[in-house]
Formats: C-alpha cells, sequence, structure tokens
C-alpha cells in the first residue's frame, strides 16, 4: 500500500517498523464545544485507514487522544459561568464542562460506526509522564526554565520547519510574542504553563500549572506506542505549529517519532471556513438528522482525503442517491433473486481488484467507490436479462458489493423490523383483494417506520430510506 508522506512529500510503500503490527496515533478532538461535521472527516479517514490495513493483514493499534485541559476549555468554562450568574469553582466547572463535551463527541461517533479507538488517553491522565518528558528536554538544553513557565528552545532543532516545509526566517511574519509571555526567542512555545490561583492546576517542578496542548500528545504518543511508531495522522490545519512542534520535541528529547505523516484537507461550509461567528456550523446531529450515518460517511468517502471538500446539502443529497443506489441494488438481488449458487464472473473480479488497487493507492476512495458502481451497471443489466441463467452471477456480485463496501464501513444489509414486514404482508392482502386505497394508506405507515416499497416486475421490494 502507497501513502503520501507530508514529512517527505512523497507517496512511498507503507512498511511498519515491526510487521504485522502498526501503531497509529491521530490527534482527537479538544472538548469545550459540541462536534461538527469537520470534526468527522478525520475521524472517517483514519477509520476507513485502519479497517483497510486490517484486511490487508496488519493488526493496528488505534490511539486518539482526548485533550481535556487547554486555554479554550477553560475559557468556554468562564463564559459558562459568567451566563448562568454562577460563581462556581472554576476547576471544578472546567471538569465538568470538559467531561460533558466528551460525553457528547462520544455519542455522535458512536452514531457513525467509527471503530473505537484502543486507547483514548485523556491529556489530565498523563500529566506525570508529560513532566517526565519536559525534564528530558531540560536535561539535554531543548528547554529553558521562563518567568511565567517552561519553553521548548526552537532554534536547538536544527530541523525544524521540515513539516511544514518552512524555514525560520520565513515563519518571522506569522509569529507574535502575547504580552506577559517569559520566551527568549519568538519562535519558542510553551511546554509548561504556570496556573492562575483559580485555574485548574497540577503539582511541578516549576510550579503549579497545566502543560502546553503539543507537549500532550509527544508524551502520550509515545508512552503507549513507543519513542518511533509508524503513522502519525490528523488535519492539514494541525501541521504548524502543532504537528511541527510535536516533531520538534520528540527530536529534542532523542526519539525518533512518527515515520509517516498523514494529513486530510479541510471541509468547508459553501465554500468557507466553517465557523461560529459566521454561523454555518453545521453539527453532527443536523446532518443525522436529515441523512443516515452511512450517507454521512460516504460523503466523505467520495473525494479523495488530501483533497480539501466543500459541505453543501446538494452535495449530501448527492451522497445519498449514491448510497441508495449500491442499497438499492443488493436490496434487489436479496429479494428478487434470493439465496442459492453462486457464480463467479469477469466483471466481479475486475470490480474486486480495481476497488483494491485504489484503495492501495494511497487510499483513493473516490476510485474505490467508482469501481462499486460499475459493478452494480454491470449488475442491473444482469437483472434486466430474461430467465434465470444470470442469478448465480448476481448473488455473487451482491455479495462481493456488500465485502467491499463493509472495507470502507459501509452496511448494505438491512434487518427489516417484524413491525414493518407485518405491514407488507397486510398491504399485500390488501392489494389481492384490490383495496388499493387501504393498501396505500398502509405504504404510508410503513414509510413513517423509516422503510420504502417499490413495486418492480410484479414484484415488492422494501427497502430502508437512507
Ligand atoms: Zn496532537
Amino acid at each position: 500500500m502507497r501513502l503520501t508522506n507530508t514529512l517527505t512529500g512523497k507517496k512511498e510503500e507503507f512498511a511498519p517498523l515491526h510487521p504485522p503490527r502498526v501503531s497509529l496515533y491521530v490527534c482527537g478532538v479538544t472538548v469545550y464545544d459540541d462536534c461538527h461535521v469537520g470534526h468527522i472527516r478525520g475521524a472517517v479517514v483514519f477509520d476507513v485507514l485502519r479497517r483497510y490495513l486490517e484486511a490487508l493483514g496488519f493488526q493496528v493499534t488505534h490511539v486518539r487522544n482526548v485533550t481535556d485541559i487547554d486555554d479554550k476549555i477553560i475559557e468556554r468554562t468562564r463564559e459558562e459561568l459568567k451566563e448562568t450568574a454562577q460563581a462556581g469553582d472554576l476547576k471544578a466547572s472546567v471538569q465538568e464542562l470538559a467531561r460533558r463535551f466528551e460525553a457528547s463527541f462520544r455519542s455522535d461517533f458512536k452514531k457513525l460506526n467509527l471503530l473505537p479507538p484502543h486507547q483514548e488517553p485523556r491529556a489530565t491522565e498523563f500529566i506525570d509522564r508529560m513532566i517526565v518528558f519536559i525534564e528530558m528536554l531540560l536535561a539535554r538544553g531543548a528547554a529553558y526554565v521562563g518567568s511565567d513557565g517552561v519553553y521548548f528552545s526552537v532554534r536547538k532543532i536544527e530541523k525544524y520547519g521540515a513539516l511544514s516545509r518552512q524555514r525560520l526566517q520565513e515563519m518571522r511574519q506569522g509569529v507574535r510574542v502575547e504580552a506577559g509571555e517569559g520566551k527568549k526567542d519568538p519562535f519558542d512555545f510553551a511546554l509548561w504553563k504556570r496556573s492562575k490561583p483559580e485555574e485548574p492546576s497540577w503539582a511541578s517542578p516549576w510550579g503549579p500549572g497545566r502543560p502546553g496542548w503539543h507537549i500532550e500528545c509527544s508524551a502520550m504518543s509515545t508512552v503507549l506506542l513507543g519513542d518511533a511508531f509508524d503513522i502519525h495522522g490528523g488535519g492539514q490545519d494541525l501541521i504548524f505549529p502543532h504537528h511541527e512542534n510535536e516533531l520538534a520535541q520528540a527530536l529534542g528529547a532523542g526519539k525518533p517519532f512518527a515515520r509517516v505523516w498523514l494529513h486530510h484537507g479541510l471541509l468547508t461550509v459553501n465554500g468557507q471556513k466553517m465557523s461560529k461567528s459566521l454561523g454555518n456550523v453545521v453539527r453532527i446531529s443536523d446532518a443525522l438528522s436529515r441523512h443516515s450515518a452511512e450517507v454521512l460517511r460516504l460523503f466523505f468517502l467520495l473525494a479523495h482525503y488530501r483533497s480539501p471538500l466543500d459541505f453543501t446539502w446538494e452535495r449530501l443529497q448527492e451522497a445519498a442517491a449514491a448510497y441508495e443506489r449500491l442499497l438499492d441494488f443488493v436490496t434487489q438481488v436479496e429479494q428478487r433473486v434470493g439465496s442459492g449458487s453462486e457464480e463467479a464472473a469477469e466483471p466481479v473480479d475486475r470490480a474486486r481488484d480495481d476497488f483494491h488497487a485504489a484503495m492501495a493507492d494511497d487510499l483513493n476512495t473516490p476510485q474505490a467507490l467508482a469501481a462499486l458502481n460499475r459493478l452494480v451497471t454491470q449488475g442491473h443489466s444482469w437483472l434486466d436479462q430474461k430467465g434465470g441463467a444470470a442469478q448465480p452471477k448476481l448473488r455473487h456480485a451482491a455479495k462481493t458489493l456488500g465485502e467491499l463496501a463493509g472495507l470502507l464501513g459501509l452496511g448494505l444489509r438491512q434487518e427489516i423490523p417484524r413491525k414493518v414486514q407485518d405491514l407488507i404482508r397486510q398491504r399485500d392482502e390488501l392489494r389481492n383483494k384490490k383495496e388499493f386505497q387501504a393498501a396505500d394508506e398502509i405504504r404510508g405507515k410503513i414509510a413513517e417506520e423509516g422503510y420504502l416499497l417499490e413495486d418492480t416486475a410484479g414484484r415488492t421490494v422494501v427497502r430502508r430510506k437512507v
């Protein structure tokens, strides 16, 4: 399998350090608000990468952190306390808010059929390991103690800027020194921030405080996956400064760190960045109130993971149509052809080969989906043939389609609930008695349960709404 490594800028053959094991670290959510569809893109991309690596026989260890202490979390808690005019304890409220939004993102992620990571470390549970990491950086001269905390000395790292392909001189413009920061060089960044008395804090050799965001990931990834691991992933917005700084910290501590860096493109809404101030935030619950989780997943997979992606309700509707086409074909075969023997066929083999070739080429999901679509087109021509000669090929095509879609996390099987089955039976009886108006009313009831009926070729096919 070939993957595009941000660190080298090249598409490379993926070779893990300790096959068949693969270690994968993905930057997770900072829990200070509900998740929106922009957060989900990364979760879906790395879920599909993991599923595909597992299908290739690798044993993936997937770690995704939860950032549950951060300036944004403290700020949001202060706002909430002010809004509700509570004099509450800031420390306790920060934790309560972080746990509340963590529960919210977990419930959203669960609905999306995302494989749960093997470990989901919370930053606040690894503070002692971050302190050890910072002590190591101080001992090696890659960090120093300033007036308000501990800082990383960027100029100590010769390769700084390698990941984001920038040189220090060029970065200067984007850097600004915040008032009161005790750093020696504007490029340096905080490893440990001394806390104000009312803020959450942990004891450290440098006084009570909290860790910087970047040290969190360097410490947790190396503790859980080792000093050298295979893949580090995240959105392109994390390349600089977050991932550049994570890498610098690891190098400063003498650790080789991640070998392959994967970054997915960002999501816009109608061509604009999604933000609260623009009022265009699409929450996961908004999207799921209109379409199923499979449709939302397919929407992401219709674009290559590295490309930018624009969210519009029309495009989500297009994804629904694409999913419907796959589901409809499998349903037609299940209900019109039924079970029985299977027969291999060249177009099915070709679709499978094309699918795998696309996935192995830097996880090219749009091409992989195109291969599935071609299989459906072929399948329909078999469905149109008279007589039962094409039936074994159709069963084989539908089964293959289901297996390949499953590698993308897309379910094409459907259980028709008992209640819906009973309604269909009632409707058939009414139609046999030519009581068409009553039969139509039952169709409405079936639709309310989330199922559609289609009368084709003298048979009724039932399928869930997407
Ligand atoms: Zn991170």
